[in-house]
């Protein structure tokens, strides 16, 4: 057992609190490897703003959990190298699926974890979400659970159709479980392909997909409920067409791959939503950037030359996210 104390990793309630507070969103990348770890860490610090480590059970499996709990240290250990003395850094399960992997993850050193019975029927989702906040908390190790449920494909996460949030069920959900913040769905989705075309309508201008907004009311029918208390959006990259575009003219094929607007993230960001959650747009900079690279430079095969262009982009993208979007920046101070 490793406390994620000891790695110098914080848990997720003062950070929320004082979001929810402000009126801005922290964000939550997802990581699978070192380069994208530097990139959030570097972007993290440059802009001081406090940052969720995000690791899904398909990144655990893929770096290894040993690792992965080696890499957070390091995490803090370089941000303090790059000048922030109180490094506000958690370290997160992204859809815990079951009670055995949460208590993994905590035990592992995690300093926060979802559990995501969203697919189960409304009581076992409750009995299952008690039961890891029953477990984390004694380690002050904080809960993210979910109720409705995200269209779309993250790992092993798999919906075909998306089911909103019932803002009737909320505030029974909050208090029975304990949770300390709840992952709700509103019309964002997971993955690149947020939307069909059929679900959007096109712009005559330029041909791209414009996606149905998300259901703000239904947000504020939640808020209302459940007054201050930190809400958490999945699925929330905007998948910046100009990647896709990069990507698309140099080999790659992702027609009418579609996200969220900033534009709504940022008016979500200014709510209670306090945490926002990013994955596909970081791996849209790293391919574009890798794919780039190949097409320009057939001959090169050193991973450093295509892997730092990478996290170089994906660096930009996490400072703009921070600043332009969630406006956390500065808040880590
Ligand atoms: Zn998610």
């Amino acid at each position: 057992m490793v406390s994620y104390k000891e790695l110098g990793l914080v848990n997720t309630r003062e950070m929320f609190a004082k979001a929810v507070k402000g009126g801005y969103a922290i964000p939550a990348f997802n990581f699978n490897n070192m380069e994208q770890l530097q990139a959030i860490i570097k972007a993290a610090a440059e802009t001081h703003s406090p940052v969720i480590l995000q690791v899904s059970s398909g990144a655990r499996k893929y770096a290894n959990q040993t690792l992965l709990r080696y890499m957070a240290q390091g995490a803090v250990e370089y941000a303090k190298e790059l000048g922030w003395e109180h490094p506000q850094i958690a370290l997160h399960l992204d859809h815990g699926n079951s009670f055995e992997l949460c208590k993994s993850c905590v035990d592992f050193g995690f300093s926060s974890v979802m559990i995501d019975a969203s697919a189960l029927p409304y009581e076992e989702n409750i009995a299952l979400t008690r039961q890891v906040v029953e477990y984390a908390h004694q380690f002050d190790v904080t809960v993210e659970a979910e109720l409705g449920v995200l269209a779309g494909v993250e790992d092993e996460v798999v919906a075909e159709e998306s089911h909103y949030t019932k803002p009737e069920e909320v505030i029974d959900f909050a208090t029975r479980t304990g949770c300390d913040s709840l992952a709700i769905s509103i019309g964002t989705s997971h993955g690149a392909y947020k939307f069909t075309p059929e679900q959007c309508t096109r712009d005559p201008k330029t041909g791209r997909l414009v996606p149905p907004p998300l259901a703000v009311d239904v947000l504020d029918e939640i808020m209302k409920k459940l007054p201050g208390f930190p809400i958490v959006l999945h699925g929330s990259s905007s998948v910046p067409q100009e990647y896709v575009d990069i990507i698309n003219a140099n080999g790659g094929k992702l027609p009418d791959a579609v996200g969220i607007p900033e534009e709504q993230l940022r008016k979500a960001a200014k709510s209670a939503v306090c945490k926002i959650n990013i994955d596909s747009d970081s791996r849209l900079a790293f391919t574009a950037a890798v794919r780039k690279v190949f097409a320009e430079k057939p001959g090169e095969f050193d991973p450093r030359k295509y892997c730092g262009p990478a996290r170089d982009e994906m660096e930009r993208l996490y400072v703009h996210k921070i600043k332009e979007v969630l406006g956390s920046d500065g808040k880590a101070d």
